[in-house]
């Protein structure tokens, strides 16, 4: 994806108000992220680890979602697969919970989905990190093939989130 600025990032998120958006943890190293390499801009907030966010462009115009996330202290070691992604990381999935967008949101409704509690399904996909051990099944797609299919099942959680 294109890098995106600080200001992007705040002004992408769909199930935020407005002081949320204000006052969200944004990182400082976003110049250092590998950009060309991700499918979404995936972090979490050092100070309230069970904080979660990402922010994806799929046609180009910016979509974010603030998540909510065990700590990694209350994550049982189990390992699941990701939704996002289909990897097993060794590291774990987590369940992530995103408030819906707007009066649903408001009334307390929220959607859960798993995914790679580091959020680095972009870098397992193309092997920049090794997520251990048996993680990835074994298929015939290509590389392209995978990534389309990563962020279409990212492209439907957000459409639940706003639905
Ligand atoms: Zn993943």
């Amino acid at each position: 994806m294109k890098q995106l600025t600080e200001q992007e990032l705040r002004a992408a998120f769909v199930n935020c108000t407005k002081g949320e958006t204000k006052r969200l943890f944004v990182p400082r190293d976003l110049a250092d992220r590998p950009w060309d390499d991700l499918d979404y801009l995936g972090w979490r907030d050092p100070q309230a680890p069970e904080r979660a966010y990402l922010v994806t462009a799929p046609d180009g115009h910016p979509r974010g979602l603030a998540l909510r996330c065990p700590t990694p202290s209350a994550q049982q070691p189990r390992r699941n697969m990701c939704s996002m992604c289909l990897t097993t990381p060794a590291d774990g999935v987590a369940l992530m919970v995103a408030r819906k967008a707007g009066k649903a949101g408001q009334q307390g409704n929220s959607v859960g989905t798993y995914i790679c509690a580091d959020l680095a399904c972009s870098l397992y996909l193309r092997g920049r990190k090794d997520p251990g051990p048996g993680a990835r099944m074994q298929e015939s797609l290509t590389l392209e093939e995978k990534i389309d299919r990563t962020v279409a099942n990212l492209v439907a959680f957000l459409d639940r989130v706003t639905a």
